[in-house]
């Protein structure tokens, strides 16, 4: 049993599309806490190093021989003779980490990852936070545990919404989306008045490029390749996991918070 002041970061897992956000909304009002998602996370870094405006090669600074980038000192001796103005460097320092494996389209590797996740958890005290995005791999999660263990802190909680794998796809494939306001359809659940146009705005509705069958097992896959291994090294800690339901009968706010908080509860004292 955990007091509920004593909750001080949950981790939100899911398959993607499974509806992790309106579940992540509900622990955020019920536990104070603030989201930190890495697709936050990389925007920031990646947009320090682009409002810096550093320019040229990146290559120079990745050793490929031994896979890793070259000292921090080096690298930030380049930014600091173009830009010798620059106020905050290690922003910058990590976007351009980021920037240099998104530049070669290559994922950006665990070591990476940690890095920006790591300064920008220890920013905010290590502690308040609904993770999501984050770990998503086996390495990310010891990096994790390591890096709350040096810092006394840890994770308090972990939240798995559940969603099954054919929901998810016939829920993502007839996504569409307002490329102008960014309101989202469902060609069967939601559609717009006339199926084409949106109603705010009138613009033609489009499919992202991501929702197609696919994109969609691929990101499954990596779910249960790679993200539930990561879980089970953070519950094999002890970390207590809930399951709730990504998949509602009568979608509104008041039983998303009661499916996710009948199953906490019963760990709050
Ligand atoms: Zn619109």
């Amino acid at each position: 049993m955990v007091n509920r002041s004593d909750i001080h970061n949950i981790i939100v897992a899911g398959k993607s599309g499974a509806g992790k956000q309106p579940r992540i909304d509900v622990l955020v009002n019920e536990f104070g806490l603030t989201q930190l998602s890495t697709g936050n996370i990389f925007r920031e870094y990646v947009g320090a190093f682009d409002a810096s405006g550093f320019k040229g090669d990146l290559e120079g600074f990745f050793d490929e021989i031994n896979d890793t980038f070259i000292k921090d000192e080096y690298i930030e001796k380049a930014i600091r003779e173009q830009l010798p103005d620059l106020e905050h460097i290690r922003p910058v320092l990590l976007g351009l980490k980021a920037k240099y494996f998104m530049n070669l389209g290559r994922f950006v590797p665990d070591r990476t990852t940690n890095e920006l996740f790591s300064e920008y958890f220890s920013k905010g005290g290590y502690k308040g936070f609904v993770l999501d995005g984050y770990p998503r791999t086996p390495e990310q999660a010891q990096f994790l545990l390591d890096l709350c263990s040096g810092n006394d802190t840890g994770m308090d909680l972990i939240v798995v919404v559940n969603n099954s794998d054919k929901l998810i796809i016939d829920r993502t494939i007839g996504r569409r989306i307002c490329p102008s306001c960014k309101k989202v359809y469902h060609v069967e659940f939601k559609p717009s008045a006339d199926g084409i146009h949106c109603d705010e705005c009138g613009t033609e509705l489009v499919q992202r490029s991501d929702d197609t069958v696919e994109r969609i097992q691929m990101r499954l896959v990596e779910f249960y390749d790679k993200v539930i291994p990561a879980l089970d090294v953070l519950e094999k800690t002890g970390i207590p996991v809930v399951t709730v339901e990504g998949n509602l009968e009568v979608f509104t706010e008041e039983n998303v918070r009661r499916s996710v908080m009948e199953q906490i509860e019963p760990l709050l004292e």
